[in-house]
């Protein structure tokens, strides 16, 4: 077992009704074995998180896929952080480049989260990564480096080491096109230099950090094998029990 526990997030975006999520329950769980040296959570909609947080089992952690940072108040739509925490959640991603996109989320409101995720108690899954434009023109260095300094900006010290990080280049995100292990890796360890600024190399040496983008249980194993990259967020193979199950299954360290 490694420095730092593997992590499979799940991310099903706006996908499955209850009878669905239930019926990928029983399948899923029972894929998994009784020990298992992995960290699972799963993100599903918000109504699915009531039936998740009785349905599921001890192995599973609830996320959500947004927060909002205000407490409470007049904001239509929007779901606090002490609302999650009340319904059971330990985790939540924020900073995903469909956030990003079609919710206009800059790395200030990234920010605002970020905070208010630590400030009650939910540990962030900040995702970060470079459009195919910026990769292009060769500033995927500079466009992560500020979306991690801008997006953490005043995090406390002691709150780095409960941050997961998920590298996630935007242009291999549902496209069927990931990157390589090696270069992610590569880039993951930029990822970590650079939080190594703010919060020291110990600490961010026990930051986990994910790839993310077109994980398959046929691709994996590369991933998996990078000494920087401890695990994945997963959004369409994560909908496929089997597919989700052979994914987690490869971080288990008997299986190397
Ligand atoms: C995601 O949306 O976070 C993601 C990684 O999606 P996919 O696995 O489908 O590329």
């Amino acid at each position: 077992m490694g420095l730092r526990t593997p992590v499979f997030a799940a991310n099903w975006k706006m996908n499955k009704t209850l009878k669905e999520a239930s019926l990928f329950f029983e399948t899923f769980l029972n894929l998994l074995p009784t020990k298992l040296d992995a960290e699972i959570i799963v993100c599903p909609s918000f109504t699915l998180f009531h039936s998740i947080s009785s349905c599921s089992s001890q192995k599973i952690k609830l996320g959500a896929q947004n927060i909002f940072w205000e407490k409470e108040g007049a904001y239509t739509g929007e779901i606090s952080p002490v609302m999650l925490k009340d319904s059971g959640c330990q985790y939540v991603i924020i900073g995903h480049s469909e956030r990003r996109k079609y919710f206009a989320e800059t790395n200030a409101i990234v920010n605002k989260k970020i905070l208010a995720a630590f400030e009650y108690g939910l540990k962030p899954i900040l995702c970060i990564g470079e459009t195919l434009e910026e990769m292009e023109k060769g500033i995927t260095r500079q466009i992560l480096a500020e979306q991690i300094k801008e997006g953490l900006f005043r995090t406390a010290q002691s709150d780095f080491e409960k941050l997961i990080m998920a590298y996630e280049p935007v242009w291999a995100i549902g496209t069927g096109k990931a990157d390589s292990p090696q270069q992610s890796n590569e880039t993951i360890r930029f990822i970590r230099e650079t939080l190594s600024e703010l919060c020291g190399i110990h600490t961010a040496s026990k930051i986990r950090i994910l790839y993310g983008g077109s994980v398959k249980p046929n691709n994996i194993k590369g991933f998996m094998e990078q000494s920087e990259i401890d695990g994945a967020l997963v959004g369409g193979a994560s909908l496929n029990p089997e597919d989700f199950a052979k994914l987690v299954l490869s971080g288990d360290p008997a299986k190397f």
